[in-house]
């Protein structure tokens, strides 16, 4: 939430700021939440209108005020030519100008503002920007090619048990999904846990610049990314810009087991902690134990002292989640049954998801997206399950020059970890052949071209103790087999 005439100030370019003093009846005025998507309005909201890649948020903004947002930041120009039918809104509406606060003692309280700037999404920005300065809270930002949200969500429910924090809701680690969380900062919060994602160079740095984390967490570095970044020292660079932007007095907490991160610690002024099973790591995990669909158990040495922390996190890799958390928790001063608590209570958002189908089929639904690290960690969460274990894997889409290896890997490892492969998609005959050559039974691995005949395949083969996995990037849609298989 933000205070209306903060959110006049702050949407000005900062050069030529002029003061904003609000009448009533709109003095002291909260707004928020921000949204992007028209359909996500609800009465008091703030709207951006962004231009995206299919169409134009100032279109909807007809939808946008009858759905009772209390102001929207709006481009006059694109206004008019994209939404003419606003003048028969079903509520009363005023175009105003950030500098035009004392026009506001004659419009009536339950209009929509409708702020014009000359760019929605730099207006945004730089109202977060502003709002973020108003307040103290310590700001965690995340980083990494696997791995961000399943960290955001843990540290914050460690740091939860102890501070009142804010988090990143979903997957929100966008240049406009970033400034959207900093405007739900409020004086009540001492923490912000921050995911940041990352399309190109610079990105990070610019979402460091508008959130000023003093802890920085990079989980790791893959291939995710690679089709846009050129080659995987880039994509390292690329998330060091975390490192480089902290505070001298803030923290840096490396994965010490990916060497491309733990040498990031040479390219921060902040202290280092660092995690992981190397030897020298600072939190050190000594001992997994996984109880398959059950979550994990771990063990971890950390200032000569041995602590056993359990975790329903599903697969040894999120050891590491966890190692991440337990960092954050130490650096911010928690007692251990905080931090032990913490695990315990993850949050919901995470993406790998157990569904018993009625025939009595376990699922595990990982079909958010995938990169062949996650989707090598989720074999390995297969690997542990009793009956048949069925791997149903999609294409892995923006890997550029590591397409084929990456396929040839996960190919490999389903060879090792399950009964049967069904490869899906423009990448099935990849996975499929290195598959094999790793010694799978070629009577257990099928090729399907798309979702449709493998759900057909699967409909015929499944039966009732079969455990699958579905996994595959966002682009390839699998969640239409989940969905297929359930019904
Ligand atoms: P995105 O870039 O899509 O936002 P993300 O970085 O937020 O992804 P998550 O959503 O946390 O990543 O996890 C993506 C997948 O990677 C999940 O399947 C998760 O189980 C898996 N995963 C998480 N951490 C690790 C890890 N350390 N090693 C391997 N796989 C991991
Ligand atoms: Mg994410």
């Amino acid at each position: 939430m933000i205070r209306l005439d903060n959110l006049l100030y702050g949407v000005q370019p900062r050069a030529t700021r002029q003061a904003v003093v609000v009448p009533p009846p709109w003095d002291g005025r909260l707004i928020g939440p921000v949204v992007t998507d028209s359909r996500e309005v609800t009465p008091g909201s703030l709207f951006v209108a962004l231009a995206g890649e299919r169409t134009d948020g100032h279109r909807f903004l007809p939808d946008v005020v009858a759905r009772g947002a209390a102001a929207a930041l709006v481009s006059p120009v694109t206004l008019a030519a994209l939404a003419p039918d606003l003048a028969a809104a079903a509520r009363p509406w005023r175009l105003i100008e950030p500098t035009e606060s004392a026009l506001l003692a004659n419009v009536p309280p339950e209009a929509c503002l409708l702020i014009a700037v000359d760019d929605p999404l730099q207006a945004l920005q730089r109202a977060a920007v502003y709002h973020r300065r108003m307040f103290t809270p310590t700001v965690i930002g995340i980083t990494g090619s696997v791995g961000k949200t399943s960290t955001k969500e843990v540290v914050a429910a460690v740091v939860s048990q102890r501070l009142r924090t804010l988090k990143s809701q979903r997957s929100f680690n966008s240049d406009v999904t970033l400034p959207a969380t900093l405007l739900g900062l409020t004086a009540d919060h001492q923490v912000a846990v921050l995911e940041m994602g990352m399309w190109a160079a610079g990105e990070i740095r610019f979402l460091a610049a508008l959130a000023r984390p003093h802890i920085g967490i990079v989980t790791n570095v893959g291939p995710s990314h690679l089709e846009r970044l050129g080659s995987i020292e880039a994509i390292a660079n690329a998330k060091a810009e975390l490192p480089e932007s902290l505070p001298a007095e803030g923290w840096c907490i490396l994965n010490a087991d990916d060497p491309r991160v733990a040498a990031m610690a040479t390219r921060t002024p902040a202290r280092v902690l660092t995690y992981g099973y190397a030897p020298h790591a600072d939190v050190r995990v000594t001992d997994v134990i996984s109880y398959g669909l059950y979550g994990i158990e771990l063990t971890v040495v950390y200032q000569g002292a041995q602590h056993r922390l359990r975790t329903p996190l599903i697969g040894k890799h999120h050891a590491y989640t966890a190692l991440a958390a337990i960092a954050a928790g130490l650096v911010l001063g928690l007692d251990w049954e905080a931090i032990a608590a913490g695990l315990r209570a993850p949050g919901e958002q995470l993406r790998l998801r157990v569904v018993q189908s009625q025939t009595g089929v376990t699922i595990i639904d990982d079909t958010y997206n995938a990169a062949p690290l996650s989707t090598i960690a989720a074999l390995n969460v297969l690997a542990e399950t009793p009956g048949r274990r069925i791997a149903v894997l999609g294409e892995m889409l923006e890997l550029g020059a590591a397409t084929e290896e990456g396929h040839r890997q996960v190919g490999a490892a389903a060879a090792q970890t399950a009964d049967w492969l069904v490869a899906v998609g423009r990448q099935a005959q990849t996975m499929a052949e290195a598959a094999l050559a790793a010694g799978m039974p070629p009577d257990r691995v099928a090729i399907c071209p798309d979702n449709e005949s493998a759900i057909d395949l699967l409909n015929q083969m499944i039966r009732s103790g079969d455990c699958l996995l579905i996994k595959g990037s966002r682009g390839v849609q699998m969640e239409t087999i989940v969905a297929a298989l359930q019904a």
